[in-house]
């Protein structure tokens, strides 16, 4: 034993790195604002099912809390502003004491979730019965989607080009759709199939209608459907052309849990990264040390891709803008910046530990998962933050008694993933990589620990310098 060590658990406290469940140091007090905090997420969650949805939750929220539109003026100390692009993708901004040539402090998550689009022309009718063909969108497993009530969002362009917001399924007493799936009795031939194989693309075929339209000898059902959304909406099939309509899983966020310690929903993933750098913005009093922004991207699950994904120029211009009226260097503000690129990662699954490698897996309620790099195979396409600005960002959460752990996605070669960190860190922006473990991520319904929930808004706040 060397000298001066008496007991071993004061070694151990001293020289161990344990994961630990974060409630266990959680007071009385923060438990109560935990839990307030989290009745807002799952509002959010209920209002915001898809990217444009989550787009102008955060403007409404934003508005509300004084932000106004930015028009490229120079933001002054403690100015509140938003740029939207597309009504998909959102850009919160708060002026900083320095100049931005000194650098911003920069959250970025994103705000789109796997679910089933609409085709182009989705309806058809087969056997008296309505049907719509989709076209999913991001990483699903199939097999998840079907047998369960699904709700259509989204929104119709006219020919005028008026906007139709179109939501059907939300409401006590509104009608859901569904995807069909073979009863077990005639299953035995693709119970034999691997799973992949079992639940094809073509397979998710939304179940519409069922009702024949009167006095008419074709297209029955199919008239009926299109006569209804006709009369609710003043849209025709081929104003489904021009439109984007999504599945969703329909129903409301939930506790989950005889003790209600986590929170089940469809598209946490990243939404709970989402509301946390939103709330963090939205929440900082007075005027931070350095300009505070927040991008709330699109298209994260399909590549970043496209003019609402993290690698348009949307998010150049937007900053291009803020230095000009400063009259700073872009290229200086984004070196001297520093940035937290929010993503859940996979939370460990006791039922499935063969595909987890325990001691570097983030779990559920051990805080939030600071995340060194992502990626696959050999970190393959990863964001890989130095070990300066990890060890910065350990310590400011440390200071400020934030619970995190450090999380790698799952076992090496099994897959992996990546997140918006490195389109972001290809524009010379120190960026690193937290989020909050999700067990099921991309299923209908994923789970989140509150205690992680609550620590992912308090890793932004004080990042964002809100104390
Ligand atoms: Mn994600
Ligand atoms: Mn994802």
């Amino acid at each position: 034993m060397p000298k001066g060590k008496t007991k071993t658990t004061d070694l151990r406290d001293e020289l161990l790195y344990k994961k630990k469940n974060g409630f266990d140091a959680l007071s009385p007090e923060e438990m109560i604002r935990l839990n307030e905090y989290c009745e807002g997420y799952k509002a959010f969650l209920d209002a915001a099912k898809t990217e444009r949805e989550a787009c102008r939750e955060a403007v409404r929220l934003a508005e509300k809390a004084g932000f106004k539109p930015y028009k490229g003026e120079k933001l002054a100390p403690g100015a509140r502003a938003y740029a939207v692009n597309n009504d998909r993708y959102v850009m919160l901004m708060v002026g900083g004491r320095k100049s931005v040539a000194e650098g911003v402090r920069l959250t970025a998550a994103h705000i789109d979730s796997p679910r089933l689009d609409l085709k182009p022309v989705p309806v058809y009718e087969d056997t008296d019965l309505c049907l719509l063909k989709t076209h999913y969108y991001g990483g699903i497993r199939k097999y998840q989607w079907v047998a369960r009530p699904l709700a259509m969002h989204g929104v119709v362009t006219l020919k005028n080009g008026k906007v139709i917001d179109v939501v059907i399924g939300e409401k006590d007493d509104d009608p859901v759709f569904t995807v069909t799936d073979l009863l077990p009795h005639l299953g035995q031939d693709q119970s034999k199939k691997p799973l992949g194989e079992a639940f094809n693309g073509e397979h998710l075929n939304v179940l519409a209608g069922g009702l024949p339209y009167a006095d008419e000898d074709a297209d029955r059902v199919k008239l009926t459907f299109l006569s209804l959304l006709n009369s609710a909406y003043g849209i025709t099939e081929r104003d489904l052309i021009t439109a984007e309509l999504s599945l969703v899983p329909a129903g409301r966020a939930k506790d989950v849990g005889l003790d209600r310690s986590m929170i089940g929903a469809y598209g946490q993933d990243d939404r709970v990264c989402s509301y946390g750098a939103l709330r963090a913005v939205l929440d900082c009093k007075g005027t931070p040390e350095h300009a505070l922004v927040c991008a709330l991207v699109d298209k994260e699950e399909i590549g970043s891709e496209g003019i609402s994904g993290m690698q348009s120029a949307f998010f150049d211009t937007v900053m291009r803008r803020l230095c000009a009226a400063e009259g700073a260097d872009p290229d200086a503000c984004y070196e001297a910046s520093q940035c937290l690129s929010a993503d859940v990662t996979a939370a460990y699954d006791p039922t499935y530990s063969e595909a987890f490698e325990k001691r570097n897996s983030a779990l559920l309620n051990a805080g939030v998962g600071v995340c060194k790099y992502t990626g696959a195979r050999g970190k393959g396409a990863a964001s890989d933050a130095s070990s300066e600005y990890i060890a910065r960002i350990a310590a400011l959460l440390d200071e400020n008694g934030v619970a995190w752990q450090a999380s790698e996605l799952g076992r090496v070669d099994l897959g992996g993933g990546g997140t918006v960190a490195k389109y972001v860190a290809n524009r010379n922006i120190p960026t690193l990589d937290v989020g909050t473990p999700v067990l099921c991520m991309h299923a209908p319904f994923e789970v989140t620990g509150k205690l992680d929930v609550y620590m992912t808004y308090r890793t932004f706040s004080v990042f964002d310098g809100a104390k």
